[in-house]
């Protein structure tokens, strides 16, 4: 078990956390404020016990240098705005400025100091920087769980240093992934797809290994269907990837997990949105033709069989969703889990930048258990890997 903020003593206490504001931002305003909303149970928890809440955080890639377009200054203003009460700013977050912010802070203060990753010792974790850090602070919270999958300064190296907990967001998040992979109610369906098995390989051969149900869909249906023998005419797939997906299938055998591919597929000559397409069985793409989604008998089989489990883990479209109307199948599987999730009958946590965006489009987001807002970090714990910012809280 982690350590959660209820076994903290937090008065008077300085507390740095480790928050996820790399939200984005247009015109040097931010356009989307999901990240902050999400980070505000763990600093209120933290103002009604009386502790001094310093938030450590990145945004972009400054590799260790100032650039100006990457500062979190604008960030302090909508924080704002969403707590309730003022957020003080400081220019640095280590060294002089950032001392002198926090000695000035009273209980229940709030201060967000200046993006991490304009020194190269976060990215790097060097201790020297990692102990500039904890010199700030009593004791460290975190609360960013899509950063927990890269050992830096801010994610492993304080947590070594000071008495460390797990913010609320990063035990919500935990706790969701459990209900899922961990110790799951059975039987388990995983739903993966998206373009490429390359990208995707540790994940699903640790997927096979831990779920009852595998649904393989998007591009990377292609690629296990041409290992097949069957033709995807000008699909996209990854043709030397055949001897790998024969072997995750040969895996899934031995583990006792059945693999679901498309039973029927939606093909167009162009790659385009409302580009003239048909439904064909998946064994008849023609030769000049693409597979841009899975076609109605596959979804109803879908249905059917998430109906069946009682725990649901997704990632990845099931087709080029981006492209109306090929976001027919990833849609329509998207509710029918949804209303699942509403009557009470499963457990859907789905996770993965473009999953969440597909999601959302299905207008089924909100009727899932849990949505990982984490790209990375839920795909290398999907991966079955030891994310060392979290294992730092155990
Ligand atoms: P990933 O980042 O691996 O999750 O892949 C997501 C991308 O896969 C999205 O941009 C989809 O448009 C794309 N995709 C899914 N299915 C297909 C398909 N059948 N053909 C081409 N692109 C696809």
């Amino acid at each position: 078990m982690f350590r959660s903020l209820d076994q903290a003593d937090l008065s008077q206490k300085r507390a740095l956390v480790r928050v996820d504001f790399n939200v984005p931002m247009q015109d040097g305003a931010v356009s989307d404020d999901t990240r902050l909303r999400a980070a505000l149970p763990t600093i209120e928890r933290l103002r009604a016990g009386g502790a001094k809440v310093i938030l450590l955080a990145h945004f972009d890639r400054p590799k260790g240098k100032r650039v100006a377009s990457m500062s979190l200054a604008p960030i302090a203003g909508p924080l704002a705005a969403l707590l309730g009460v003022p957020v003080a700013f400081a220019d640095d977050c280590i060294g002089q400025e950032a001392e002198t912010a926090v000695a000035a802070m009273k209980a229940g203060d709030v201060l967000l100091l200046e993006n991490l990753r304009y020194h190269s010792g976060e990215e790097a974790n060097d201790p020297t920087f990692a102990k500039a850090l904890a010199r700030l602070g009593d004791l460290y919270v975190n609360d960013a769980f899509s950063a927990a999958h890269r050992a830096h300064a801010s994610t492993t190296g304080v947590a070594h240093v000071l008495p460390s907990f797990a913010g609320r967001l990063m035990a919500e998040e935990l706790a969701a992934l459990e209900a899922a992979l961990g110790a799951p109610q059975r039987p388990v369906v995983a739903v993966v797809g998206g373009a490429k098995v390359s990208t995707k390989l540790d994940l699903l051969a640790n997927l096979v290994t831990k779920v009852d149900h595998l649904v393989i869909g998007g591009g990377m249906a292609n690629t296990f269907l041409v290992a097949q023998g069957i033709g995807v005419g000008k699909s996209l797939a990854e043709r030397d990837m055949a001897a790998t997906a024969l072997d995750i299938l040969a895996r899934a055998k031995a583990a006792g997990c059945s693999i679901h591919l498309p039973i029927d597929i939606v093909i167009a000559r162009e790659f385009k949105a409302h580009a003239v397409h048909e439904t064909l069985p998946a064994t008849a793409c023609p030769d000049d033709a693409m597979i841009l989604d899975a076609g109605p008998q596959t979804v109803a089989a879908l249905g059917a069989l998430f109906a069946s489990c009682k725990t649901l883990i997704w990632n990845g479209p099931l087709g080029a969703f981006e492209l109306e109307p090929f976001n027919m199948a990833t849609n329509a599987a998207a509710r029918a889990a949804a209303e699942l999730t509403r009557a009470g009958k499963l457990v859907s946590v789905a996770g993965g930048g473009d999953t969440v965006s597909a999601l959302n489009q299905a207008g089924a987001a909100a009727d899932f258990t849990f949505i990982s807002t984490a790209g990375g970090a839920f795909l290398e714990w999907m991966e079955g890997k030891e994310l060392p910012g979290v294992a730092v809280l155990m």
